[in-house]
């Protein structure tokens, strides 16, 4: 084919070269959110049993928040994929095995295979700060990111939106991250204004990173999207491996068509969810909500309408 020069070259992968929001340590970040809503995916996050030489399970120590310990399996990360549930059944059950190999696995070998999770993304302005501080820096300078976040962050913004309306309208002031710095365990609270729409000249700004800058379809960030096959070959790689590692015979993943009878003889799912997951997606935040009591109602922008006329 012959290519004009002149002509914006779209790679399909750059959304995977997209900043995401991630706080380094001892960060405090000031972000709008600029979606009116975040784009959510059932994702199932898989993990691979690692076992010694003899094949047996490698486990490792958890300490409770009473100090008292418990084992779990150490397992490699194998990726998260997006679930291939309906959305309806999703919804209402939080899990499919007629549709999805992962979720057929989950629910015959809790413990090889993790439940699917909702995972959100959005746009979000991220500015330029005063260091250690919250307060924007001169000259006022925004880049756009994507921030992915859990259910238990979606409900603390959903509780935020429900007493201070859109959050497109609100600074939201994030950090530091309590904990390891991979879990991006990190309060939320109120700004009193929102800096970006505070100036004509501040709004420009900002509309040219978010036009220049801007990616619809953010969804490849919360899992891979893959065929039933695909899923199959690798939810069949990890349950293989648990039932090898515990000696559990013959609970091979059965197609959905073929649903398996036999129970696992050793369900570890138990110590799994007891010990909070520890993934990226399992946020347990305490948040704290800093009210702006300046007075100042935030300026109500019709931001949809700007940025809807954006891609015209
Ligand atoms: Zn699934």
């Amino acid at each position: 084919m012959k290519v004009p020069f002149g002509q914006e070259w779209k790679n399909p992968n750059s959304v995977f070269d997209f900043p995401k929001l991630k706080l380094e340590k001892d960060e405090k970040a000031r972000i709008v959110i600029i979606d009116e809503q975040p784009e959510c995916e059932y994702v199932h996050t898989l993990r691979k049993v690692i076992t010694d030489e003899r094949g047996k399970p490698l486990m490792e120590e958890k300490k409770r928040k009473d100090d008292s310990t418990y084992e779990v399996p150490q397992t490699e990360f194998k990726g998260q994929y997006i679930c291939l549930g309906e959305m309806e059944t999703l919804l209402n059950k939080n899990i499919d095995p007629d549709n999805c190999p992962a979720c057929k696995a989950a629910t015959e070998n809790s413990g090889a295979v993790a439940r699917p999770e909702p995972r959100f993304v959005l746009n979000v302005l991220k500015y330029n700060l005063k260091k250690g501080t919250t307060t924007v820096n001169t000259p006022f300078q925004v880049t756009l990111h994507a921030w992915v976040f859990t259910l238990n962050r979606f409900n603390t913004l959903k509780d935020i939106a429900n007493e201070h309306g859109s959050l497109q309208n609100v600074d939201l002031l994030l950090g530091p991250v309590e904990g390891p710095l991979m879990y991006q365990k990190f309060p939320v609270a109120l700004g009193s204004k929102c800096e970006a729409w505070s100036s004509e000249s501040r709004k420009e700004t900002a509309f040219a990173v978010i036009q220049n800058d801007r990616e619809e379809d953010l969804t490849p960030l919360l899992g891979r999207r893959v065929t039933f096959g695909e899923l199959q070959t690798v939810v069949y790689e990890i349950v293989s491996a648990y039932n090898e590692a515990f000696g559990i015979p013959g609970n091979l993943p059965a197609t959905p068509s073929k649903p398996a009878k036999e129970e696992p003889s050793i369900d570890v799912s138990a110590l799994l969810n007891s010990s909070g997951a520890v993934e990226e997606s399992s946020e347990d935040e305490d948040v704290s909500s800093e009210e702006g009591d300046d007075g100042s109602e935030p300026e109500a922008e019709d931001l949809n309408k700007l940025l809807a006329s954006l891609g015209q």
